[in-house]
């Protein structure tokens, strides 16, 4: 699953390829993926629409319109191709976009799980899905995040990847800012003090930045055949290693509510 930084890469190589364009139609070969429009209503609302800027909230990619607000989560499996319309339709392609310029943006997903909304303009952040998500690390206090904590009796680990709490953080960075901050994943989150809330919000900051800034090697290497799905090759210390860079002792792998959690015992302590 496409985590923040991922997520902030396709935002901004779409916002280079497509700002400023008009749509000229849509067409959907997959209802589904419409969440609160009928196929109809969305082609008769989006044509002619220009697409003003590219937002992002938390792992939801918001596609400014001139009247409307296009929220589009990539989920499991989404990204967005650039083709022109000679190019044949993949079967995976469930939504397509013609631009002015002749070519088409086409929403391609594997899996089907992803998700678009149409909101009126500068209506999307307090409808569903996006009024349910939390702060940014970069725009939340430490007062927040300990207020949150206080009555969580469940491990730190759940805590990070629930989006309403902090937006952005994924299963393999939640594992990387607790090594980072030097704390066990299985801490109950009521147990964290104000300095280690701080530690997070740092970590978190540090390590999705530096993410994101490696995603713009991706966005110069921009290859519209693969399509744009801001994948890279991330710079893991603790998620799926062997060994702890910092005590080189082995790193212990444990499951946190389904999830796969990969932690030192040594660096990483219980609170
Ligand atoms: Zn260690």
């Amino acid at each position: 699953m496409p985590e923040l930084p991922e997520v902030e890469t396709v935002r901004r190589t779409l916002e280079q390829y497509i700002q400023g364009r008009t749509i000229q139609k849509v067409s959907v070969y997959y209802e589904k993926i419409l969440a609160n429009q009928t196929p109809k209503e969305f082609a008769e609302k989006i044509a002619q629409q220009t697409i003003e800027h590219m937002n992002r909230k938390g792992k939801w990619l918001i596609f400014e319109l001139t009247d409307y607000d296009l929220v589009s989560h990539l989920r499991m499996e989404g990204k967005y191709f650039l083709k022109t319309p000679e190019e044949e339709r993949s079967r995976h392609e469930h939504v397509v976009f013609t631009l002015d310029d002749g070519r088409e943006l086409r929403y391609h997903d594997t899996r089907k799980f992803g998700r678009m909304y149409l909101f009126p303009k500068g209506k999307s952040f307090q409808e569903q899905p996006l009024s349910e998500v939390g702060p940014e690390p970069w725009q939340a206090t430490v007062e927040y995040l300990k207020e949150k904590l206080k009555s969580r009796k469940i491990p730190i680990k759940t805590v990070l990847l629930d989006q309403s709490v902090l937006s952005g953080i994924g299963n393999i960075y939640a594992d990387e800012i607790l090594f980072q901050a030097k704390i066990h994943p299985l801490s109950l989150a009521s147990q964290l003090t104000k300095k280690d809330c701080q530690k997070i919000l740092t970590s978190s900051q540090q390590i999705l930045e530096e993410a994101i800034s490696m995603g713009g090697t991706t966005i110069r290497s921009y290859e519209s055949e693969k399509g744009v799905h801001g994948r890279f090759q991330q710079n893991l210390l603790v998620h799926n290693q062997e060994n702890c860079t910092i005590c080189k002792h082995s790193i212990e792998r444990i499951f946190i509510a389904g999830r796969s959690t990969y932690f030192c015992k040594k660096c990483q302590k219980m609170k």
